[in-house]
């Protein structure tokens, strides 16, 4: 059973690493930032609260994320285990996880850091676009499509670029994020879980060592 999170500043690769982790292991992926925006998009209680947080690239409060995380995690498909990506992200947040995981029996088997150094991340966040039919993620620099204009999942044509990628934001969302990311890694450390890769490595490598690590596991 692989219950994981991974964590790592927006921009380190947890959502590409994730993808490559569901395909090989078929988990489910709770993804708390794409759940907020389809929560915005379907215009729901919790999108309409969330969104002036996430305009400004602030974090939308503990509580509201972490009633969204149980609720998906009663989900059956998160039975064969799971992948937390961008939850938890404050240390608060991860005593409400452990709450959960032990209410809903699900202990937490592994918490990977994905490590990335801040002048890496602001240029991949503002050099990264998605594909508006399918949601995957590209970037210009470090993982284009394989054909320019042309998705490689889906085959889609339509791509986009965040609204809190956008580089006025982004030095907000970098900043929020590391004040709490060390005191996260922290308590994760502590509790003998955490694990750390190095992200600034090529994607297929980054997932070799995260796949390497599971299979120790
Ligand atoms: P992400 O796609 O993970 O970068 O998340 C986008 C935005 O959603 C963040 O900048 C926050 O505003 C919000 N968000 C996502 N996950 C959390 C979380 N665990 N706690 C608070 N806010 C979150």
């Amino acid at each position: 059973m692989i219950n994981l999170i991974l964590l790592g500043l927006p921009g380190a690769g947890k959502g590409t690493a994730s993808e490559s982790l569901v395909d090989r292991y078929h988990l489910a992926h709770i993804s708390t930032g794409d759940m907020f925006r389809e929560a915005i998009s379907q215009k729901t209680p919790v999108g309409l609260e969330a969104k002036g947080y996430i305009d400004k690239g602030n974090l939308v409060p503990d509580e509201v994320t972490a009633k969204l995380v149980e609720e998906r995690l009663t989900q059956k498909d998160t039975q064969k285990g799971f992948i937390l990506d961008g939850f938890p992200r404050t240390t608060i947040q991860a005593e409400l996880l452990e709450k959960i995981t032990a209410k809903l029996n699900k202990p937490l088997t592994r918490v990977i850091s994905i490590e990335v150094h801040e002048d890496v991340l602001i240029k991949r966040l503002s050099s990264r676009f998605i594909c508006r039919t399918c949601g995957a993620t590209y970037n210009k620099l470090s993982k284009p499509t394989k054909v320019e204009g042309v998705c490689d999942r889906c085959g889609g044509h339509d791509f986009y670029q965040r609204e809190d990628d956008q580089p006025s934001v982004v030095k907000n969302r970098l900043r929020v994020n590391e004040k709490m990311n060390t005191p996260l890694r922290d308590f994760y450390h502590q509790k003998g879980l955490l694990a750390q890769v190095n992200g600034e490595q090529k994607p297929e490598k980054v997932f070799a060592e995260i796949d390497q690590i599971l299979s120790q596991d």
